[in-house]
């Protein structure tokens, strides 16, 4: 069993990096990816825990792209931290990203509530600023009851406190992840559109811009749901991939390698990607 897909303290994650591997471990994982948004700061910690423990850890990240179907969060594995192409944008994206904290804390503070940027910074704990941070300090504040509620009513796309942030698109991220020796994988793509129907023409658009998988194991899915994502990744060509979204207290419902308890991602994935590394 593998996770393809966690977070640490580096981004909105609460675990330190090196805890992620202990968790795999005891979960009975081979593998975990660490897959921090925006930055790669965190696998070398992790990694050298991995070895010490014969848990292999994949370099890895997680990025918000524009594409054709709208926004989506895109999957980098096999990269690392240091120089290199992906390296280089990802730097103009955390620029982006602190620039919409600037600007999300001055919107909060039109609004009444109570989050300064240096709470919310204080939160994160000096690793990179993300919209559960905001959502921890007001839950703190008692202005909301859960991180999911903040979310909902107020730091959700489409809520009062959204403030956006700029993205590359979908064929510069696969481009970068390529050029820096890596595949690129499409994460929860339900939230692309929630109906496979509506998925399947997007699901093509992609493959041709660079997507090497989808990520149908999803920790939040359905037995049924990683089913249907699983045939359209198949139908189009793509890897079949999946992980937990670990989060640590910011998302306490997932848990590293079994998500809500029956999450399995197997061994074979891993050599699936890594086959169309080669190939890429
Ligand atoms: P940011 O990187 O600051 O834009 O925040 C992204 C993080 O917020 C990711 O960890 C998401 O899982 C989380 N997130 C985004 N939208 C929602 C939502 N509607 N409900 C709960 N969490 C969300
Ligand atoms: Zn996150
Ligand atoms: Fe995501
Ligand atoms: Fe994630």
């Amino acid at each position: 069993m593998i996770d393809l897909h966690t977070h640490t303290d580096r981004s909105d994650g609460s675990d330190p990096p090196e805890r992620i591997p202990e968790l795999a471990a005891a979960a009975g994982c081979t593998a975990v990816a660490i897959t921090d948004h925006d930055r790669l700061d965190g696998i070398e910690r992790a990694r050298a825990r991995g070895d010490e423990l014969g848990v292999r850890v994949i370099g890895g990240c997680e990025l918000s792209v524009g594409s054709d179907a709208g926004p989506l969060h895109l999957l980098a594995y096999f990269v690392e931290d240091g120089e290199g192409p992906l390296q280089a944008a990802l730097s103009g994206v955390q620029d982006g990203r602190t620039g919409r904290n600037r600007r999300l804390a001055a919107r909060l503070a039109e609004l009444g509530l109570p989050a300064s940027l240096e709470e919310i910074e204080a939160e994160a704990g000096g690793g990179g600023v993300g919209r559960p941070h905001v959502a921890a300090v007001l839950v703190r504040k008692g202005v909301v009851a859960s991180v999911q509620e903040a979310f909902d009513v107020w730091l959700a796309a489409g809520r009062p406190a959204y403030v956006e942030r700029p993205r590359l698109t979908l064929p510069e991220a696969t481009a970068a992840i390529h050029a820096s020796g890596g595949v690129a994988v499409v994460a929860h793509p339900f939230t692309i559109r929630p109906d496979a129907a509506e998925l399947e023409e997007a699901v093509a658009t992609m493959a041709a811009q660079g997507v090497d998988g989808l990520e149908a194991l999803y920790g939040r899915y359905t037995p049924e749901e990683r089913g249907t994502l699983a045939g359209l990744a198949t139908r189009h060509g793509l890897a079949v991939t999946g992980g937990s979204d670990y989060h640590g207290r910011y998302k306490p419902d997932l848990q590293v390698g079994t998500g809500r308890g029956d999450l399995a991602v197997p061994d074979h994935v891993l050599d699936d990607l890594e086959a169309r590394r080669r190939s890429n």
